[in-house]
């Protein structure tokens, strides 16, 4: 069975359940404990999970006002774990925060605060009123993308899907060898992945929070299967 380290984050629950759905068997990590190269050599899959603000000292930027800090020592832990998952060319699914972290892990910058930097934008964040699972808006997915082939089934004739979104934060510049596969109709970056890769696929919005009805099992079960081999 596919053991996949999953990053800790303050709503665990649905990422084990999707992954333990897809056949896999999730080993959640603690960042007083497990070393990033001990977790490189040990697992066969990387979930980076949702989270607070990346530091964007670390793309060289000020911080926003809006900034939100992740727990102390996870952008540290997680970027020494995502870069060496890659030098070991282990899969990686990133959700949310884990988009934007690769992202800069693999030298990009992002978005500080969409509602702000990017005027006239849709709503990306959560209202009171919305479940985990409320659709929110439209993703166009790019055509003969991993993306696309997962989601081939339930995307509409013009290749979009309606996602859940709580994020104020996205991808500004790409980093190295990662291409947009997904935007937002406003043109936030809603999923990145790194073809040269066995299989690295992030996405902005939050597919583990649908274990229960499988709209996005695909991709978790696409991301398990290639963590076997
Ligand atoms: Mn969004």
């Amino acid at each position: 069975m596919s053991l996949i380290a999953i990053t800790r984050c303050s709503k665990l629950h649905d990422y084990e359940e999707a992954v333990r759905r897809a056949g896999g068997d999730p080993w959640v990590l603690d960042l007083a404990v497990d070393r990033p190269a001990d977790v490189a050599s040990r697992a066969h899959g990387i979930l980076l999970t949702g989270g607070g603000d990346v530091d964007p000292s670390l793309y060289g930027e000020a911080r926003h006002p809006s900034f939100a800090a992740a727990e102390p020592g996870r952008d540290g832990h997680e970027i020494e774990l995502v870069r060496r998952a890659l030098d070991a060319d282990l899969p990686v699914l990133a959700i949310c925060r884990g988009i934007q972290l690769l992202n800069v892990a693999c030298g990009g910058t992002l978005v500080q605060d969409i509602a702000t930097q990017m005027p006239g934008s849709l709503k990306h964040e959560r209202d009171g009123s919305d479940q985990p699972f409320t659709l929110v808006h439209e993703v166009w997915l790019e055509s003969g993308s991993l993306l696309e082939t997962l989601m081939r089934d339930s995307l509409s004739e013009a290749d979009s899907c309606q996602v859940n979104s709580r994020h104020h934060q996205a991808i500004k510049a790409a980093g190295k060898n990662l291409v947009t596969v997904a935007t937002a109709p406003d043109g936030v970056v809603e999923a990145v992945e790194d073809p040269s890769r066995r299989f690295c696929l992030a996405v902005q919005w939050h597919p583990e929070n649908f274990y229960r009805t499988g709209e996005f099992r695909a991709l978790f079960e696409a991301f398990v299967k290639a963590a076997e081999h």
